[in-house]
This record gives C-alpha cells, structure tokens and sequence, in this order.
C-alpha cells in the first residue's frame, strides 16, 4: 500500500518535541516536495521512526542539532534506481568504526556502562533492519568520532510499469 511518508515523518518529529526541548537540541527538518511513492507499511515504518529518533536524542548531544530530511536523491547516471532517503543525523560523540558491523545484531550496545546510563536494550536498530529489509530498502550507518552519526535509510520507489513505447 502507498506510504504517506511526509506527513509520517512530520509527525513523529513532532512528537519528539518535548525531549528535544528536554536536550536543548535543535531540528533541522527537510522534506523534498516531489518524492516519489514508496509502498510500504504504516505502522513499521512509524517504529523504524521512532527508533532512529529515540537514538539521535538519546546518544546525540545536548544544545547540538538533529537533522532529519527526506529526500529522492537525483542521479544523471542512468541504471541507478529510484528511491527515497530518510536521514537521521545526531552531533553525538559517534561510534567507533569497529562497532558498526554490528549494531544491528539483537541486543548489541556498544558501551555497556555508557549504554546502561542511557537506557535501552539493543534491539532498536535490529528492529530497523528486519523492517528496512522487508520494503527491500537499505540501512546505512555512518559515524563520525566526535561529530556525530548518521543513520539513512533507502527505500525503492514504487514501480510504475513503464509502457512498452518506454521501453525501446
Ligand atoms: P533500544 O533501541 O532497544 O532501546 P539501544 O538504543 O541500546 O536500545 P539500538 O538502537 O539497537 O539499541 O542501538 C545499538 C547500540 O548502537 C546502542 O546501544 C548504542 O551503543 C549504539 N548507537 C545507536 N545509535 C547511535 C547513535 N545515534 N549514536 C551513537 N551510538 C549509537
Ligand atoms: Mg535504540
């Protein structure tokens, strides 16, 4: 089924507000006008959400930024498939570059202690990755020691089937 993701996003970030205002951290939000439709499910796609977002406020930075955007990243280059990328980006103290393989196993939290403090189980981003491969999307990790970490996640525009006119 069609996936509304403007309005999904808006409102989960909306509903983060109030520990955004907790952390002093400010949102930076961008979504592109013209996206592409993306099938998917509602409901886990929500989680997927609020699981990247309770991530970037939990090991983000207080008075720091969070960025979220959705964008159809434009190609020139012909065989490249189209899609939509949601962005989750935190100015957190990152992830050491060893971690990062694993993140997405069940109950993998990267430092014990430090991760105790926060809360949490480590089940958060193996949850996002069940789901992101469901919709046959991708999950991108990036970090940065002491810049902070980005989580993007590729979903494939729906396919219109192309006329045969199209096609030669
Ligand atoms: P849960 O999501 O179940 O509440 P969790 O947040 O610890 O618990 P995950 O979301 O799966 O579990 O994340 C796994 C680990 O990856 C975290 O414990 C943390 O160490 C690290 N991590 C995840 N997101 C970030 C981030 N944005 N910045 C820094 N570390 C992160
Ligand atoms: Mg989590």
């Amino acid at each position: 089924e069609p996936l509304e993701l403007a309005p999904l996003v808006s409102h989960m970030v909306a509903s983060f507000e109030p520990r955004l205002t907790e952390r002093n951290i400010q949102l930076a939000l961008q979504i592109d006008p013209d996206l592409p439709a993306v099938a998917g499910d509602a409901d886990q796609m929500a989680q997927v959400l609020e699981n990247l977002l309770d991530n970037a406020v939990k090991y983000g930075r207080d008075g720091g930024v969070l960025s979220v955007s959705v964008t159809a990243p434009q190609s020139d280059r012909w065989p490249v498939r189209r899609g939509v990328v949601i962005a989750v980006a935190d100015q957190g103290a990152g992830i050491p570059r060893e971690h990062l393989p694993r993140l997405t196993e069940r109950f993998y939290r990267v430092d014990k202690g430090r991760s105790r403090a926060v809360g949490g189980t480590g089940l958060g981003l193996a949850i996002v990755k069940h789901i992101v491969n469901r919709h046959r999307g991708q999950l991108i990790i990036e970090s940065e020691m002491g810049q902070g970490t980005t989580v993007s996640v590729w979903l494939p525009a729906q396919q219109v089937r192309s006329r045969l006119t199209n096609t030669v």
